[in-house]
């Protein structure tokens, strides 16, 4: 069991497998959206069929829920479908109210859950050929038009992290930009239902001689395993800053361009960094050192307006996973 039983150790392990998640993300397939349009159903039965021989190979079919939402069509090897539909109608709607981003029509986005968290893994692996000890880590990813979890702890905050890979991905067609915009995205995104020490690390990382906006915007992944023993910690500040980063954007001076902003680098290509660079002169009219020295002061000199939080979460049933 990967996962810590303390608090701080949990959230290490949390934010590690998130980072992973990261790699496969970006490399995901672009997906053509078809239209605006509401999301149609698109899943005849042998559709069906064929998907749950695919993800779940182990199991008769009468064992897998298959449960349909506005938006999603959730396959589930778990008890408690009903609860995670609500939950990602909830982040498909609050996506559509935090960024302005075309949410295309499509079929319904497939959700994949996974009674026990080896079950997922087997999956994992299996599906992405993701190593064994990467997997280990994992309870959750985006990948293609799809996310994957088990039924595990912290699931609003997994919901709505890979709900927002998924959303961008699959559904605005963004596939631009690289980690930093990706994670910058879902991070932030996830920080509304998670706010706990978002605020203290960022402003920590800011006040240090830590990483500059250019670095980040250069890291190919935030996440970088030839850190070794380090890539854990640094992608936790890498992707904090990412974050804090989207909400200057998002909610500082800028903020009439953010829109234009998302368009631009998630339709441009898919790691350029010297294509963000031109981009933000074109954009605000200023260098990445200039925009750089702008997000400090934001976050520093008390012009920050934190996001309102939205309202409160449905009830989590209590759910048997491992
Ligand atoms: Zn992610």
């Amino acid at each position: 069991m990967p996962l810590g039983t303390d608090r701080s150790g949990r959230g290490l392990d949390r934010a590690l497998v998130l980072m992973l998640l990261s790699t496969l993300v970006t490399a995901g397939c672009r997906l053509v959206p078809s239209a605006d349009a509401p999301a149609r159903d698109g899943w005849s039965e042998s559709r069906v069929a064929e998907r749950i021989g695919e993800v779940f190979p182990d199991r008769e079919s009468r064992e897998i829920t298959v449960y349909r939402t506005r938006n999603y069509i959730l396959f589930s090897s778990a008890r408690g479908v009903e609860p995670i539909g609500r939950l990602f109608e909830d982040v498909h709607r609050r996506f559509a109210d935090t960024f302005p981003v075309p949410v295309h029509g499509g079929d319904l986005l497939p959700v994949y859950l996974f009674a026990t968290s080896d079950e997922y893994r087997r999956f994992y692996v299996r599906h992405t050929g993701v190593t064994a000890e990467i997997a280990g880590l994992s309870i959750g990813h985006a990948w293609q038009d799809y996310v994957a979890t088990s039924i595990p702890l912290e699931q609003e905050a997994i919901v709505h992290h890979e709900g927002v890979h998924q959303l961008m991905l699959a559904r605005a067609g963004y596939t631009g930009g690289g980690s930093w915009f990706h994670e910058g995205l879902a991070e932030y995104f996830e920080r509304t239902v998670r706010p706990a020490g978002f605020e203290i690390l960022v402003g920590a990382e800011l006040r240090s001689a830590g990483f500059t906006l250019e670095e980040i915007i250069r890291q190919p992944q935030l996440l970088d395993p030839s850190w070794g023993h380090q890539s854990s910690t640094r992608a936790i500040r890498l992707y904090a800053l990412a974050a804090s980063f989207i909400e200057f954007l998002h909610r500082g001076p800028h903020a009439r361009h953010f829109g234009e902003f998302l368009r631009v680098i998630g339709e441009g290509p898919p790691f350029d960094p010297g294509f963000v660079a031109r981009q933000v002169r074109a954009i605000y009219g200023l260098s990445l050192a200039d925009l750089d020295q702008q997000w400090r002061r934001y976050w520093l000199d008390g012009d920050r307006q934190p996001p309102v939080l939205t309202a409160p979460l449905p009830e989590w049933p209590s759910v048997d996973s491992d």
